[in-house]
């Protein structure tokens, strides 16, 4: 089985992808975590290029080449064998993002995003999405403080836009209602606690599946 991780900056993505890998773990599954952009040596190359504040501003078109560059090595290096031999792979993020970032966020034709999307997965999708989701203004604050924390910018958001990831959040809704079987909605915003009890209820039930 293949499950995703999706969500915007701040929903605890880190702390809940840790949660779902040990849980399985514990669960007798053979588990191989992994993260979009990136995964393997190459692709977190890639990541790099693509995450880089350069005085050369990085194309639209790509920056989409580029994170299916990366997803096709990943593809090929990693989740494809994973899951070949049985594991089950964990992803932090996979094309729901690129959908909602380079789509939604950048404003590239979603067209596009999905003509890449088959010729790089030819019909691999992940099998589970869970999308954890809250309000701009929750992540934004669990940011501030964590950024705090760790004595860095606070001022993170309003750096980078509060519109874009306004759009980011709508497009991961968005595809959630399209597609409610692969994509579960995790409210985010509750404690920790009630966020995992409710991931435990939905992996338990695709363990029985
Ligand atoms: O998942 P993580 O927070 O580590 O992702 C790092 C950054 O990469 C995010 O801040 C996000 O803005 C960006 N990203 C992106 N397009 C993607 C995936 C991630 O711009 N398809």
């Amino acid at each position: 089985r293949f499950i995703t991780l999706e969500g915007g900056e701040g929903v605890g993505k880190s702390t809940n992808l840790s949660f779902v890998v040990n849980y399985l773990t514990q669960h007798g599954i053979e588990v191989v975590q992994t993260r979009e952009p990136g995964g393997t040596p190459r692709a977190e190359a890639i990541r790099e290029q693509l995450l880089a504040h350069d005085s050369e501003p990085l194309d639209d078109d790509a920056e989409l080449l580029l994170v299916f560059a990366a997803r096709a090595q990943h593809l090929a290096r990693k989740i494809r064998p994973a899951l070949a031999r049985g594991a089950w792979v964990v992803c932090d993020r996979f094309t729901d993002a690129t959908f909602a970032y380079q789509g939604g966020g950048r404003g590239i034709d979603k067209e596009r995003i999905a003509s890449l999307e088959h010729l790089v997965q030819r019909g691999l999708t992940p099998d589970l999405t869970l999308l954890l989701d809250m309000p701009l203004e929750a992540a934004e604050a669990r940011l501030a403080s964590r950024l705090e924390s760790q004595g860095g910018s606070k001022d993170r958001f309003e750096q980078e836009r509060r519109d874009f990831f306004e759009r980011v959040r709508t497009s991961y809704l968005s595809r959630a209602t399209a597609e409610p079987e692969r994509i579960v909605v995790v409210d985010a915003q509750g404690d920790l606690a009630s966020v995992q009890s409710r991931i435990s209820e939905i992996l338990k039930q695709r363990i029985e599946q």
